[in-house]
């Protein structure tokens, strides 16, 4: 009998061993290809010596000192690296544990940021039907994952939805991608109407959607439109980049594919690789003044904020993927993975669609690729290509979103940065075999 309360306590989990580069090994022995790094987690891999040893070097100097006391020269230098990389004035950087931490931080500053400024009427959070901001309370009250919110919606802050930007599914057949995103961008301005112009604090989106349905890139100029009705209403604009950020997508920061500049950028998983467990929200010039230059306080905080160890595993991180020049490797290899899928699942009839940017990359199971039908929710098609991929050595990031009603079955597919054009052929070799066995 385990003590650990387990998230899934009916299933017996393998035990994690070692991890070495692009594989975890359990304590039967048997070797899996990281392909998903857990959840878009493990960028570089595992075991990577330069990051275990700025944690080491750390650990033995200070492990960790309170906010309120001190700061640190790991907190300052990857504050300092990370502004200098962000693009426009994203120049503050607040440290938090985790991605859902720094959403509700996200949140809690766009909120205070009006009521500094003398708007506090503006209080209501718009996010897209398609979306998933973190599990804690106000992330689960903004995302739009109807399956991990409905136990919990007594407990939730109203919050407001509309159209996620999924292509696949939603543009319609003749219309363009510049038609497409108008649409969209009207719905927001018009859900931006019916709340009260001056009554929304922000707009909250996944730069690239990632866990409700797999690697879901912006068309075109999707987010240059909405940035403009963002500004025309002084609505926040907040970009969750927690999955898709830090190099994931082949950019450091997954918007400045799109030429735009957040008021807040929220980033996680990425920027620690799993090495420990750190997020950072950042901010505009616009915000932090404000609120410097108002109460003077951002009314809130957390003990592990600014984590002395943390800090210096993702300087380690961050610096590694700098000097090593690994983002062309990203879209190289990403390009090479969305090539091989698409060419191997050519005439699947169940695969209806191969998408993503750099080294995160989706793939939408459907029971028919012509009407793109989904497939029948019970059977839970994503669980069992995890389970059929583990069971060949693979290891990849299932997921069964919700979308106005309609479930999906998706794959991610998100391999560290360090991987070679060899092991992007052998994930593709495991998984079709794994994608059959569970049809
Ligand atoms: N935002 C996005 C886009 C995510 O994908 C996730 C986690 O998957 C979160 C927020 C929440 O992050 P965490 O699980 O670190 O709290």
């Amino acid at each position: 009998m385990t003590h650990v309360f387990h998230r899934y306590p009916k299933q017996t989990m393998p035990v994690a061993k070692a991890g070495i580069g692009m594989e975890l090994i359990d304590s039967n022995g048997k070797h899996y290809i990281d392909a998903c790094g857990g959840a878009a987690v493990s960028c570089l891999g595992h075991g990577h010596p330069r990051v275990i040893e700025a944690i080491r070097t750390q650990i033995n100097q200070l492990a960790y000192a309170h906010t309120s006391f001190f700061t640190t020269d790991v907190a300052e230098e990857l504050a300092d690296n990370l502004s200098a990389s962000a693009p426009g004035d994203l120049n503050h950087v607040y440290f938090l544990s985790g991605g859902s931490e720094a959403i509700e931080a996200a949140l809690k500053l766009a909120r205070q940021y009006h009521v500094e400024t003398g708007q506090k009427s503006r209080r209501h959070f718009i996010a897209r039907r398609q979306s998933y901001h973190g599990n804690t309370l106000g992330a689960l009250a903004i995302g739009g994952n109807a399956w991990r919110r409905e136990a919990f919606l007594p407990l939730l802050v109203p919050s407001h939805h509309v159209a996620p930007c999924y292509a696949y599914r939603d543009q319609l057949r003749g219309e363009s991608d510049a038609q497409y995103t108008q649409r969209l961008a009207d719905e927001l301005e018009a859900k931006i109407l019916e709340l009260g112009a001056d009554e929304v604090a922000a707009f909250v989106a996944e730069t690239v959607v990632g866990a409700t349905a797999g690697a879901v890139p912006p068309v075109g100029d999707y987010f240059k439109k909405i940035r403009a009705v963002c500004d025309k209403y002084g609505v926040l604009l907040i970009l969750d980049e927690v999955m898709s950020g830090m190099g994931r997508t082949g950019y450091l920061y997954a918007c400045e594919e799109d030429g735009i500049v957040p008021d807040i950028l929220v980033i996680a998983k990425g920027l620690g690789a799993g090495y420990q467990p750190i997020g950072a929200m950042i901010s505009s010039d616009r915000i932090y003044n404000a609120v410097v230059g108002g109460s003077g306080f951002f009314q809130h905080g957390h003990t592990y904020i600014g984590h002395a160890t943390a800090c210096a595993a993702a300087l380690a991180v961050q610096k590694t993927i700098k000097e090593e020049q690994l983002l062309p490797n990203v879209l190289a290899r990403g390009e090479q993975l969305r090539a091989t899928l698409r060419s191997a699942f050519a005439n699947h009839p169940h695969v209806g669609d191969v998408r993503g940017r750099g080294l995160f990359v989706g793939v939408e199971l459907v029971a028919d690729r012509d009407s793109k039908q989904p497939l029948d929710p019970v059977k839970r098609t994503h669980s069992r290509v995890k389970s059929e991929a583990m069971a060949r050595g693979l290891l990849v990031y299932p997921m069964g979103g919700t979308v106005d009603g309609r479930q999906g079955d998706h794959i991610l597919i998100a391999p560290p940065f360090i991987s070679t054009a060899a092991d992007i052929d052998r994930i593709v070799e495991r998984l079709v075999p794994a994608v059959d066995a569970a049809l």
